[in-house]
């Protein structure tokens, strides 16, 4: 038989994947950001992690953690209670490497920017895998929680801190470094936290919990910050694993989810039965306790969907630049050209926005303002970014065409993850009532928001904010329009953003279909072809 018995056809015309490039390197906006935030020091760090990011073997390893998903194991051979779960190795892999780069650590390790630099290192992870980006998260935001239960402090700090991966079950002592969940969600209320019915009764030193979690993401982490109910109130609780004699802890693993996306990481039904738990904060001050990790989880998402966008971006942008189509590369036909600018103008504004509330969580240590506008901005952001991405993510997939919308594209994987962000972390209606009551409450929060608005010097946008300090004004229609106000203030902020750190000719184009256009599907700016492959141009992995 000869070779030519087995081929029907010469492959053309199909892109290469996207691999082997510095994701930092290649990022005009990404550097642009670290310039601004003077954190040029994570440079070599960037650089170290991009290049991984873009490396086959590392996106290889992603295909697979998502492909091979995780296995609960209840019991042993024997019938005891394991409650394990088994991940894939690559799963291991990625975990080992993006705490091993410290995405987790960095922002409480540094003195000055720590936020800023972190979120550089965050946003080049999320153009890989967000499977492991939740493990990795709420190990970072459980660090402020330590600040209300000092005796956890003593021992759990340094080894959350470590920049290493230990995914043994042992006792905390027995271990150099832990990763960090949270567990709140109850089948009765998620959103509403004041439904918890999971109850705590006192042992000693300790507490006691009986009840269940709907939803525990990460189950096999070290620990996790919960919330039970006592004489007092709903009260936050932390649940160790393992006990310090090395027994497991009662931690029962009911089910793992069968979720659309975020396959990688495992998400459990769990039950807690005269389970270990120690109490942190005020007793019956549960929520407001652990609201604090939420912000940092919330600040995360932002970075996270922005890094989404521009993964979903270069992607698109790839494929137009080596697909041809009636005759030329589509990159070069006016109507793509439009879709990939409108695209690129979004995924810029998105990462301007989150890398300026970087820079306010850095700030808020020293300066009130930024205080005051990080704590304002994260929802409006939260909100609005997660609103973005589902429809960027969409549009990148048809940009490939068929070839978007099968398992082995990247994009299918970011596809399915981006509608969790609207969702989990406080859900769009939640986050929205909770930018209401943090305006409410703080009107040096408003003006905080309108000052950075109005650094422009933009008429429009001061009208837009004016308008909605109006908005609020009425308590009768404030609520019903939260989103209104959420998405004004979120897009001024971005306008103002371009304006000031993007192009002219971006910012004015994101004016101009932003703000003076009411049509919202992309690939509809109102310019001329050359002006549209200039954005598209800029936009490109260099
Ligand atoms: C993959 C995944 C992993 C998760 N991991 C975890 C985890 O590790 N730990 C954990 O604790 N939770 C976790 N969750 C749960 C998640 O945080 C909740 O699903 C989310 O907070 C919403 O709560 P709920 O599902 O009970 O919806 P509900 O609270 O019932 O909300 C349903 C809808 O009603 C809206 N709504 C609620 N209140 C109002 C209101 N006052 N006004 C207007 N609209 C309102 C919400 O915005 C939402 O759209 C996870 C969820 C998913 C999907």
């Amino acid at each position: 038989m000869t070779a030519a018995m087995f081929q029907t056809h010469e492959v053309r015309n199909q892109s290469p994947p996207l691999e082997g490039y510095d994701a930092y390197g290649a990022d005009p906006w990404l550097r642009a950001a670290v310039r601004r935030a003077g954190v040029e020091w994570i440079d070599s760090a960037a650089h170290n992690l991009g290049a991984y990011v873009g490396s086959p073997e590392a996106q290889h390893h992603a295909m697979l953690a998502n492909q091979y998903t995780p296995e609960l194991h209840t019991h042993d051979r024997t019938g005891m209670r394991v409650d394990r779960v088994d991940y894939h190795p690559s799963y291991h892999v990625l975990m080992a490497r993006a705490f091993g780069a410290g995405l987790h650590s960095l922002a409480w390790k540094r003195d000055s920017g720590g936020f800023s630099g972190r979120a550089a290192l965050f946003y080049l992870w999320n153009q890989l895998e967000q499977g492991t980006s939740c493990p990795v998260t709420m190990t970072f935001a459980s660090v402020p929680m330590l600040e209300h239960a000092p005796e956890l402090q003593r021992h759990w700090r340094t080894r959350i801190l470590n920049d290493a991966y230990d995914p043994r079950p042992a006792p905390v002592l027995q271990k150099a470094a832990v990763t960090i969940g949270m567990a709140m969600t109850e089948k009765q209320g998620g959103s509403d936290l004041r439904a918890v019915e999971t109850v705590a009764v006192r042992d000693g030193a300790a507490w006691r919990l009986t009840g269940h979690k709907w939803f525990c993401s990460a189950p096999m982490s070290d620990g996790f910050f919960t919330l039970a109910r006592m004489k007092d109130g709903v009260t936050c609780f932390f649940v160790p694993r393992s006990l310090p004699d090395g027994a497991r802890n009662c931690f029962l693993i009911q089910r793992l989810k069968e979720k659309v996306g975020n396959r990688s990481n495992a998400s459990s039904e769990i039950e807690y039965r005269d389970t270990t738990a120690y109490a942190v904060g005020e007793p019956g001050r549960g929520i407001a306790t652990l609201i604090n990790m939420a912000h940092h989880t919330r600040f995360d998402i932002v970075v996270a969907v922005a890094a989404m966008m521009r993964g979903a971006l270069n992607q698109a942008l790839h494929h137009a630049q080596h697909r041809e189509a009636f005759g030329k590369r589509l990159i070069d036909h006016p109507l793509m050209a439009n879709v990939l600018a409108d695209m690129a103008l979004e995924a810029e504004a998105a990462t301007l926005l989150a890398f300026r509330l970087a820079q306010a969580f850095d700030g808020a240590k020293k300066d009130a303002g930024e205080r005051e506008l990080q704590r304002a901005l994260t929802p409006i952001a939260k909100y609005w970014l997660c609103k973005r991405v589902t429809a960027v993510a969409a549009e990148a997939m048809e940009c490939l065409g068929g070839n978007g919308y099968v398992e082995e594209s990247p994009l299918a994987r970011l596809y399915r993850e981006a509608p969790l962000n609207g969702i989990w972390e406080g859900s769009a209606n939640v986050i929205c009532l909770d930018a209401l009551r943090a305006l409410a409450k703080s009107p040096s929060a408003f003006a905080a928001l309108g000052d950075e608005i109005g650094k422009a010097k933009d008429k429009r946008l001061d009208e837009r904010v004016a308008g909605v300090r109006k908005l609020l004004e009425d308590p009768a229609t404030a609520e019903s329009g939260a989103r209104r106000v959420l998405e004004t203030l979120a897009v001024a902020m971005q306008a103002s953003l371009m304006r000031r750190f993007g192009d002219a000719a971006a910012a004015d184009a994101f004016t101009a279909s932003r703000l003076e256009d009411s049509l919202r599907a992309f690939g509809a700016l109102p310019l001329d072809t050359a002006g549209l492959g200039k954005l598209a141009a800029r936009a490109r992995l260099g």
